[in-house]
């Protein structure tokens, strides 16, 4: 059956004025209508685009999860009703590479210390054998999906090598060399930053705790940019209190919004930033024209793009 509508679920304002997303869909030819948790009745010619799930949503004719990490949607439970569930990966290469590589320059040239200082209105020298350049220095992206090349495109430009970690071996353009997952341990060994760019799946979850923070050079960092279950974030407390790894950039947290006495706020050498690798001021354009894409297919009954389930 034809889809007919296409209903945006009032989560998506978390990350994107519903307003603006609705106005960007403008090429859709069905009318797009806002639900919220009150109505919840949709039927097979319904399309459904939502951040977070709902247990109705498998009603719907088409469900799109307007997030790359789909972790919290029920696969089994669209695969059991047929309907499809596609996700966004794709489209956030450029805006969480761009934030990686903002971390990588802020640790390397000092900038977090600067700006600290700087709220105290002081002049600041720091000791000589800090700031280093990321030039040169070696960085190894696990995960190499949109967001892992994202990185790698940004950090072979900035001059560095380029390291990965994934399931195939098959070559990725910026990448020198590539590790399988069970060589873990090698591929992060030398390396001065180490980025978590993997979903969240019952293999990644807890995949850098103590054993890797104790493999890692005590003068690097870890990334995660992926999902906050990925990294064991007690071990990481513990690592960064005993100087076992120089620092973290976080921008994914076991609890989000990060409660207050996370002690994580109170490292000089950690990087934190509210789940904003995505979003950016033209964010609703990057997820209007997927989620079109995926309807001329869906109408035309070809395969979708982003199929999870
Ligand atoms: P993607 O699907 O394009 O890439 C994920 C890659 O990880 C794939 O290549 C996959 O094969 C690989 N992978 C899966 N399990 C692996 C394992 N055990 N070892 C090595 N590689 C493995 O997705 P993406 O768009 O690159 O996003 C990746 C993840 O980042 C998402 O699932 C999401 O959780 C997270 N994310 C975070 C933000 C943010 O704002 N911080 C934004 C988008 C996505």
């Amino acid at each position: 059956e034809p889809l007919e509508r296409l209903c945006v679920h009032e989560s998506i304002d978390e990350k994107v004025p519903i307003d603006s997303f609705i106005d960007a869909l403008n090429d859709l030819p069905v009318p797009v209508e806002v639900i919220g948790d009150d109505d919840p009745e949709l039927d097979e010619t319904d399309a459904v685009a939502s951040y977070r799930p709902r247990e109705w949503f498998p009603d719907a004719g088409w469900v799109h999860c307007l997030r790359a990490g789909y972790d919290e949607f029920d696969t089994d439970a669209y695969e059991s009703t047929g309907t499809p569930l596609t996700n966004s990966t794709g489209i956030h290469g450029t805006t969480v590479g761009e934030l990686v590589a903002s971390y990588m320059l802020m640790f390397a040239r000092r900038m977090h210390v600067y700006r600290d200082q700087q709220n105290q209105r002081q002049w600041y020298d720091p000791p000589y054998e800090q700031p280093f350049t990321v030039a040169g220095e070696t960085v190894c992206v696990v995960g190499l999906g949109t967001i892992g090349r994202g990185v790698a495109e940004y950090a072979d430009g900035m001059g560095m090598d380029v390291i990965g970690v994934r399931r195939s071996d098959e070559d990725v353009r910026h990448v020198s060399t590539i590790y399988s997952p069970a060589d873990l341990d090698e591929a992060i060994d030398e390396a001065r930053f180490v980025v978590a760019a993997v979903p969240k799946t019952p293999e990644t979850e807890g995949m850098f705790s103590t054993a890797e923070f104790e493999q890692m050079r005590d003068d690097a960092y870890l990334i995660n940019v992926a999902r906050g279950p990925v990294v064991d974030q007690h071990a990481l407390v513990d690592a960064l209190e005993d100087d076992v790894i120089a620092g973290a950039g976080l921008d994914v947290f076991e609890t989000e919004p990060l409660p207050e006495s996370s002690p994580l706020w109170d490292f000089e050498e950690v990087i934190i930033s509210p789940h904003e690798g995505s979003t950016t001021n033209r964010y609703h354009h990057d997820l209007a024209e997927l989620v079109e894409e995926i309807f001329d297919q869906y109408q035309s009954g070809n395969p979708l793009r982003n199929r999870v389930a």
